[in-house]
């Protein structure tokens, strides 16, 4: 039963690239594969786009675009909202198809769904507020006028962690400001969002407002598409590194961007938290996603007077954690995304044990079939361990005791990354000194997750650049224009 339902979602999504409208093979004819990371089996074959196709793409998003742009707001708002609606109609089978091919629990995936929804219906709400000023200038000798434009073609890069979110984190702003877009998700997960297009096909969105070239190649696609004069932005959800790459290759147009990079956030849990609240924290920011978000806790920094008791708490949590495929009823853990991730996730624990960490559970991988790394607790973690400056993006909490607030802060902001942090302090004076010494674009006081789609998402530091999502997040698809008239009273 269940064996059939997967197999009929499966043949469901398309198995091609979506180029103005129209669905078909790579010009080329390759094709990728997709894997369920819990089997390792290929659920599968999907084309995979050449750089004449990603062009193709852009010359389509480059001719929807007057039009979309000219469209009245209302109306785009209204194919926002309709493709919210079929979301959630579709809510049960759209996790399904994300647990298949990324392998997070369905719950999780369900959550994902919600999440991501969220961004079509805010945007929707969004639209039709877009406005502009008008005023007399300071000598009155004319009249200002600011109006705000869609910037244009967009390209859009998406990671596989969040496969339907930071797919419509990006696409609704994007057609709420009326932009048009190329959607280049990862290969590892292009199967949700193939199916959220053809949900937006669907709530009729015209064609060649959203086109979606999946490639096992990204690089040379990228590249030419970031290089041609008709692209006017930017956005990209990934590694630092790749996103450094870009940002390079994005200079030479000088093209907007919105960069969400990586994280390496700070979990501080002071003498004076509330430890019910800190390890239910802690069990979401680490444990969420199987410990591959960007948002996740790499670092649990805990005072020293509460650090044993706390390291016990979360422990026993740990130990409870279910295993297996994220299909599975009552699974917290499921795989990692391939086998790159478990041999990358065992080495970190593996430098960690070598500088001195003590494995409190967890800490081998678990062998057999899929790309399983138990969930993992690491106490007393030294410094100079390569899990406190890299991202571990694995089920694996590392506990650095601390001896005050100073020495606290001090650890909390030694990385480059700025993205979130989180902090738990039953004192408001405290909380908000965190709020002004953490260097971080976001922080979750008391709280283990601050994702929201009304709330402005992005980093500092080498995090990234720009926000996503709040009344800040349509504003990057958005450029000014400043108009001076002459008094119409001095003519
Ligand atoms: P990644 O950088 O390897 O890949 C991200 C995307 O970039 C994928 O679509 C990939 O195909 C593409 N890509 C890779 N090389 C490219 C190139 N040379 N040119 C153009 N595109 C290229 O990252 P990942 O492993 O997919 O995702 C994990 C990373 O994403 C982590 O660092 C995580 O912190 C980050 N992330 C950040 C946020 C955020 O909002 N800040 C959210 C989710 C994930």
């Amino acid at each position: 039963m269940n064996a059939q339902r997967e197999a009929t979602l499966l043949a469901s999504v398309n198995d091609g690239l979506y180029i103005g409208g129209q669905w078909r093979a790579a010009s080329d004819g390759a094709t990728l594969e997709v894997q369920n990371p819990a089997t390792g089996a290929v659920i599968r074959t999907v084309a995979s786009a050449s750089v004449d196709d990603g062009l193709a793409a852009l010359t389509a998003a480059d001719e929807a675009f007057p039009a979309w742009a000219a469209t009245p707001a209302r109306e785009r708002a209204e194919i926002l909202r309709r493709a919210f609606d079929l979301l959630m109609e579709r809510a049960d089978d759209v996790a399904l198809l994300m647990t298949l091919e990324m392998g997070k629990p369905l719950a999780e995936a369900r959550g994902e769904v919600a999440y991501g929804g969220e961004f079509l219906r805010w945007f929707s709400e969004q639209t039709a507020h877009v406005s502009g000023r008008y005023g007399a200038n300071p000598e009155n000798s004319g009249r200002m006028i600011v109006t705000q434009h869609p910037v244009g073609p967009c390209y859009l890069i998406t990671p596989w962690n969040f496969p339907l979110a930071m797919a419509t984190r990006k696409i609704a702003p994007a057609l709420a400001a009326g932009c048009t877009v190329v959607i280049k998700p990862a290969a590892l997960t292009p199967l949700t969002t193939t199916y959220f297009v053809q949900l937006l096909e669907e709530a009729g969105l015209p064609a060649g407002v959203v086109n979606v070239v999946t490639t096992e190649l990204p690089g040379p696609m990228s590249e030419a598409i970031i290089a041609d004069p008709r692209l006017r932005k930017l956005s990209f959800t990934g590694s630092t590194p790749v996103g450094q790459q870009l940002l390079t290759q994005a200079a030479r147009g000088v093209l907007r961007t919105s960069m969400e990079l990586g994280g390496n956030a700070p979990f501080v849990v002071f003498d004076d938290a509330d430890l019910d609240k800190a390890v239910d924290g802690a069990m979401l920011a680490k444990f969420r996603n199987i410990g591959q978000a960007c948002t996740a806790a790499n670092r649990l920094l805990v005072h020293a007077d509460v650090v044993e008791e706390f390291t016990d708490r979360l422990t026993d949590r740990v130990k409870n954690l279910v295993m297996g495929p994220g299909t599975e009823p009552g699974v917290a853990i499921g795989p990692l995304i391939d086998e790159r991730a478990v041999a990358k996730t065992d080495e970190l624990v593996q430098d960690a044990v070598t500088h001195g960490a003590t494995v409190r559970t967890g800490g081998a991988p678990a062998g057999g079939a899929g790309f399983f790394y138990p969930a993992t607790v690491l106490a007393d973690v030294q410094a100079g361990s390569a899990l406190l400056t890299e991202e571990i993006f694995g089920p694996v909490a590392a506990i650095v005791p601390f001896a005050d607030e100073d020495e606290a802060v001090a650890l909390a902001n030694a990385t480059e990354y700025g993205l979130v942090s989180y902090v738990f302090t039953e004192s408001l004076a405290r909380g908000q000194r965190m709020i002004e010494r953490l260097e971080t674009g976001m922080m979750g006081l008391n709280v283990g997750a601050v994702s929201n789609a009304a709330a402005p998402f992005g980093g500092w530091k080498m995090s990234g650049l720009g926000r996503e999502g709040g009344d800040e997040g349509i504003h990057e698809y958005l450029q000014t224009k400043y108009t001076l008239t002459a008094n119409p009273f001095q003519e």
